[in-house]
């Protein structure tokens, strides 16, 4: 394709975008297909010679579009917003013609210093405190865009082990790397995004997922008696990712209080994820719900979502931006150049190296609206989710179980879970409107989010009247004890998997694997060998926990730390969430001594256990014992 055919190609395919926009309504919201559908309508190899643009235009329509999901459609209310728009296509549009690389400031210096004053710009709107800002005097913190949340998550977690290793390295300079991090224990609420999960996998630290209170928030004092509980344990508390605005519900931790326990930790990373809301921070009537930012370390929010940006585009600013940099340094010679010093190198913010152009969809997007049309954009959707719950409430065989408070509804037909799973299984199923659910306080909700960016009030009335339609429907065949036979001939494998799919898009981790429910809470088993721990310089008597009843551990590859539960009578398996399996101790390892991890706290300690670990290696017979790994769940078989 020479430039003459792109002008016109490209001339064509602004207008099937604007067209495909503008009809969205006279397509179905979710395809109807099943697994493997493209594999039978598409070659199984690529074309040995070129193809005619129009005919792979023709299969775009024919075939893609029958697959895709509409998430610009003004039935889709699902998840949270993908955020598009025309200014932001063409942002995108434009930096892939231009086509840079930019991860040093040398490799092309607009594309850094365009994200640097973009993200100055952003982090000023949302009402950032001054030291997250790369630009203000004095300051030493900043902003980067990384491709998503869990990025953000992780990059964030990455830095703050880096710093607790390189502390207590420092004080204990003879006990091994690994050991330390062995001790190292982050914190998030159960209503975290399951992303925090997985960077404490990545890590190989451990995470203690705390209960939040009946509004779905972490509060301070259950973040305070976790971690000087962990403390007396001899764990040392690094991490805290707190959320405002949960995947599940949009509920706030307490940041004010959360941020002033953390002071008694000095050291401890405090990261706010505010991938959804955080975004509507740029309303001032909407700047209380960022209270207590002024303790974090670090803080995000998704423009891809609801800020009319398209993905990706996750902003990331962080208090102190050599802190964060550490723990991400390498550099090679090929990649120095003259300004390293004078200048930011973006690629030592985050994992990749190479990255894209992506301020100027940003730049388009927030000189385009400007900040009062963005404000009107969230306001809009604020609205309609306002209009949704009044709805809701009128009716009074349903119930509300969030504070709306931003686009996101939470409701439920008042009854069981199943009968909620049905209703929406049955609406979505119908392909008439998308949502997905969540679990709210251990019962099954349904999420409704305002996402369109021009949805109106006729949408949101539409929506609801869809719901009523098929509630009425459902609640009359179960009057009728019909229901359960007809859901039962509908094809229960495809329902089974579609639901599955649905809800691992959601934070809590009890949809998603019912092996959690079963195995109740798995007990911190991490005797050290001395009773005392100290912080400063008080010492402290070592106590048992209590915390554990209502929280529980995600153990990075726990079965590798060779604890023995059954020894002791406390036949807890560990979970191994993301193969959804339950993962036990072999019983051969009975009497080890292994999984006692030494303190940090005492090198004697750890040089006694180490010598104890050597001997009874040597005892042990030179094939180490297989783990027992039990399925929980049949149907779990497939990853997705
Ligand atoms: N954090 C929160 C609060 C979220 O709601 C989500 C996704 O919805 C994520 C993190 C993960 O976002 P991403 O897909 O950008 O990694």
């Amino acid at each position: 394709m020479d430039s003459t055919e792109f002008r016109k190609r490209g001339m064509e395919m602004v207008e099937y975008i604007c067209n495909y926009l503008e009809t969205l309504n006279d397509r179905r919201v979710t395809p109807s297909v099943e697994p493997g559908y493209l594999r039978h309508l598409l070659p199984s190899e690529a074309p040995q010679e070129p193809e005619d643009w129009d005919q792979i235009m023709s299969d775009v329509e024919d075939k893609i579009m029958p697959g895709v999901t509409h998430w610009q459609h003004p039935r889709f209310h699902a998840y949270f917003p993908a955020g598009n728009s025309f200014p932001s296509i063409l942002g995108d549009m434009l930096g892939d013609g231009i086509g840079c690389i930019g991860f040093s400031w040398a490799a092309s210096p607009a594309c850094t210093e365009l994200e640097t004053i973009v993200l100055d710009w952003l982090g000023k709107a949302i009402g950032l405190p001054d030291h997250f800002l790369a630009l203000k005097e004095g300051s030493t913190g900043g902003g980067v865009i990384q491709t998503s949340a869990s990025e953000c998550v992780l990059v964030t977690m990455l830095a703050a082990r880096a710093q607790a290793l390189k502390r207590l390295k420092a004080q204990h300079p003879f006990v091994e790397e690994g050991h330390l991090l062995s001790k190292l224990m982050a914190y998030c609420s159960k209503e975290a995004h399951s992303c925090v999960e997985k960077a404490a996998m990545i890590c190989f630290v451990k995470l203690r997922i705390l209960e939040p209170d009946e509004n779905a928030s972490l509060r301070g004092q259950t973040i305070y008696e976790a971690m000087e509980e962990d403390e007396l344990q001899g764990l040392v508390p690094f991490f805290v990712s707190t959320t405002l605005g949960t995947t599940g519900s949009c509920a706030f931790d307490n940041l004010p209080e959360i941020g002033k326990q953390l002071q008694r930790f000095p050291g401890v990373w405090l990261h706010v994820d505010a991938a959804y809301a955080g975004n509507s921070f740029i309303c001032p009537e909407l700047k209380p719900l960022l209270k207590g930012i002024e303790y974090a370390d670090s803080f995000n929010t998704n423009p891809n979502k609801w800020l009319l940006t398209n993905f990706d585009c996750s902003t990331l600013w962080v208090r102190d931006r050599i802190r964060l940099t550490s723990a991400l340094v390498v550099d090679p010679l090929y990649l120095k150049h003259g300004y390293s010093d004078a200048a930011i190198d973006y690629r030592h913010w985050g994992v990749p190296l190479s990255r894209r152009f992506r301020s100027l969809k940003l730049w388009f997007v927030l000189r385009s609206y400007g900040i009062s049309g963005l404000q009107h954009y969230i306001r809009h959707h604020i609205k309609l989710a306002k209009r949704f719950e009044e709805l809701v409430l009128k009716d009074k065989r349903f119930e509300i179980c969030n504070q709306v408070k931003l686009g996101l509804v939470c409701f439920r037909l008042k009854g069981s879970d199943k009968l909620n799973e049905k209703l929406l299984s049955i609406i979505n199923e119908s392909g008439k409107l998308h949502m997905v659910p969540a679990s709210v306080n251990d019962r099954y909700i349904i999420r409704f989010c305002a996402v369109a960016q021009n949805a109106t009030a006729e949408d949101i009335d539409y929506a609801w009247d869809i719901i009523v339609d098929f509630a009425n429907e459902l609640l009359e065949k179960e009057q009728h004890d019909e229901l359960s036979e007809i859901m039962n001939r509908k094809k229960q494998d495809t329902l089974a998997q579609k639901r599955s799919f649905f809800v691992r898009m959601v934070s809590d981790p009890k949809i998603y694997n019912p092996a959690i429910n079963k195995a109740g809470t798995p007990k911190l088993s991490m005797e050290l060998p001395s009773p005392v721990v100290s912080r400063g310089s008080a010492p402290i008597i070592r106590t048992q926990s209590s915390v554990d009843h209502n929280s529980w551990i995600s153990w990075p590859l726990a079965f590798l730390f060779n604890s023995n539960n059954e020894e002791k009578g406390n036949n807890v398996s560990l979970r191994f969430r993301h193969l959804d399996t339950n993962v036990r101790p072999s019983s051969s390892r009975r009497n080890s001594g292994a999984g006692s991890s030494p303190s940090p706290e005492n090198e004697l300690d750890y040089v006694n256990v180490q010598q104890h670990q050597q001997q009874q290696q040597e005892q042990r017979s030179p094939r180490r014992s297989p783990m027992v790994v039990r399925k929980t769940s049949a149907t779990r078989e497939n990853p997705n």
